[in-house]
């Protein structure tokens, strides 16, 4: 087991937080003086700090205790704060499986911590290997773990990533981001069990809403506090809560758009497979596809000019694109253009 406290960058594990006046008195009042906000006005109160509403629907919907769940300002906000709990800049180091999300690469350098890159296998699945070189890298504080994931679209081994649950003594970020696409079970359950692994999940994939900026992250109690002490008092504004406990209580919505974005995604895959210009495409557990084209280059600025946006991801994975399922409309639209270049 995992001991977090020794993981803790001595800074953070001395911390004071910042006491806001939400957060030294809680309760309900007539009237509240205690802010220096201004009285009138629709949005002249500070949010509530802890997004106590949206953690408890939350809660319920993933089924972990409420003291388990943390709302970032976006996944991107917590990824960010795991480097400055846990890593001391110019010392301690991270690791990814590439080719990944790029944020990790980003928040490391912003945060100046060396990033150790694993390549996945030919299969984009992680190397045999790759728990002995874990068990042998000094001072590694963080492991990002990408599942389904971006960019190449596929689930990693549940089993290999337990055995670097079992093995590591570093905090394991498990970016579950695509999860509710996936035909495999997010790992979520395991939270009780491992003291160090933190699940991610967002709301601007699946659940539509990435324009309100809300991340998600599940982990035991005691790591889920770490992160409200570094966190920005209100890094979740008040109508982006609002907005989130109301779709979030429309489960059956989701549902649906998954259902049909996954459908849409096998049309997709068969219409493209059917293109000149495409050599493969990858298993996909996520909403988007990823492509190999004769010349992506080519493609992806043929599609520019016709006002098409698709990702370029050639320079990562030779010749590859990344097309994010779109509407039947679009996805038909698309298509057609692609049969137009060929
Ligand atoms: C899109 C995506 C996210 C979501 O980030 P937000 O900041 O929550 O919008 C996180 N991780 C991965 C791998 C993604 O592709």
């Amino acid at each position: 087991m995992t001991d977090i406290q020794s993981l803790i960058r001595p800074n953070i594990a001395s911390l004071s937080p910042y006491s806001s006046a939400r957060d030294e008195f809680k309760g309900e009042a007539n009237i509240y003086l205690d802010a220096n906000e201004n009285p009138f006005g629709v949005y002249n109160r500070y949010p509530d700090p802890l997004q106590i509403q949206l953690k408890q629907q939350l809660a319920q919907v993933k089924n972990v205790p409420f003291e388990s769940v943390f709302i970032g300002n976006g996944s991107d906000e917590i990824i960010d704060l795991l480097f400055r709990i846990f890593c001391v800049p110019g010392r301690d180091k991270a690791l990814t499986f590439s080719p990944t999300y790029g944020m990790y690469a980003v928040s490391a350098c912003i945060n100046d911590v060396e990033l150790v890159e694993i390549p996945l296998n030919q299969k984009f699945q992680i190397p045999r290997d790759s728990i002995q070189k874990i068990k042998s890298i000094d001072d590694l504080k963080l492991i990002f773990i990408c599942s389904p994931n971006n960019p190449t679209g596929n689930s990693l081994s549940i089993d290999t990533i337990q055995e670097i649950l079992e093995v590591s003594n570093s905090i394991v970020a498990i970016d579950e981001a695509y999860i509710d696409f996936s035909t495999q079970d997010s790992l979520i359950n395991l939270i009780g069990s491992y003291p160090n692994l933190i699940i991610l999940q967002t709301l601007s994939k699946a659940w539509g809403l990435a324009a309100l900026r809300i991340g998600l992250a599940f982990a035991n109690p005691q790591l889920i506090q770490l992160l409200t002490a570094v966190k920005p008092p209100y890094n979740v504004n008040a109508l982006s809560q609002l907005e989130a406990i109301k779709a979030v209580g429309n489960y059956e919505l989701k549902v649906i758009q998954v259902q049909a974005i996954l459908t849409e995604r096998e049309k997709l895959k068969v219409a493209l497979e059917q293109l000149q210009i495409v050599e493969g495409i990858f298993p996909s557990d996520t909403n988007f596809l990823l492509v190999k084209v004769f010349n992506a280059d080519d493609v992806y600025e043929k599609l520019v000019e016709r006002k098409i946006i698709i990702r370029n991801r050639s320079q990562i994975i030779q010749d590859c694109i990344r097309i994010t399922v779109g509407t039947p409309e679009e996805n038909i639209e698309l298509i057609n253009t692609l049969k137009s270049l060929s």
